[in-house]
Order: C-alpha cells, then sequence, then structure tokens
C-alpha cells in the first residue's frame, strides 16, 4: 500500500500549512528552501530524509514516487502544497508550462 508509505504524513503537512482564502493555495509555513518550496523530514525505510514537501504530496496522493519526474504547480505558488494544485510533469511538460505562462493565455 502506497499510501501508507510515510503514515500520518498528511495531516503533518496540513498542520503546517495555512489555506490561502482567495487561491486555494495551501502556503506552507514551515521550513523553506532558499527557492520557496517547503521541505520536510519523512521517515523511509528508517532513514530520516529531507524532501521537498511538494514531492512527498504527490507520492501520497499518486502512489507514484515521481522518480525523474518534476513535481509542478498549475499556481505556480513554490510554497504551496495543495495536491489539487500539483501534478507529475516530464521536464519537457514543465517548461512547456512555463513558455505557455509567458505567452498569452488561451492559445492552443
Ligand atoms: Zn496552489
Amino acid at each position: 500500500m502506497s499510501a501508507a508509505r510515510y503514515p500520518g504524513v498528511m495531516e503533518r503537512i496540513v498542520a503546517n500549512s495555512v489555506e490561502e482564502a482567495r487561491t486555494g493555495c495551501w502556503v506552507w509555513v514551515a521550513n523553506r528552501d532558499k527557492a520557496g518550496y517547503g521541505r520536510m523530514t519523512v521517515r523511509v525505510d528508517g532513514v530520516h530524509k529531507k524532501l521537498r514537501v511538494i514531492r512527498v504530496v504527490l507520492q501520497q496522493v499518486t502512489g507514484k514516487d515521481g522518480a525523474g519526474l518534476h513535481a509542478g504547480h498549475a499556481c505556480a505558488n513554490p510554497s504551496c502544497v495543495n495536491p489539487h494544485h500539483l501534478s507529475w510533469q516530464t521536464v519537457k511538460e514543465n517548461s512547456d508550462e512555463m513558455w505557455g505562462r509567458r505567452r498569452a493565455r488561451g492559445a492552443a
């Protein structure tokens, strides 16, 4: 059961984030790295590891470890850990999305 990989971790994520009413983002208020991404320590096979919170969230909700994939934000807020704003992306999808944001929205 991959969902039980980090027992209680979603409760910790909810406890360490604050929902922003306007955007629906869950803004991580605990430890962040220089780029603004939340970080947390989880125990993997008895070893403590410091991971980006968005990767942990996606691992919980998708059951995939995301090896080789980028944890992308639909909301472009690096501190956001809302599972509904996150998805696994290939590196190409991620750069396409960045380009799409720079261009006018609505182009197919
Ligand atoms: Zn968000």
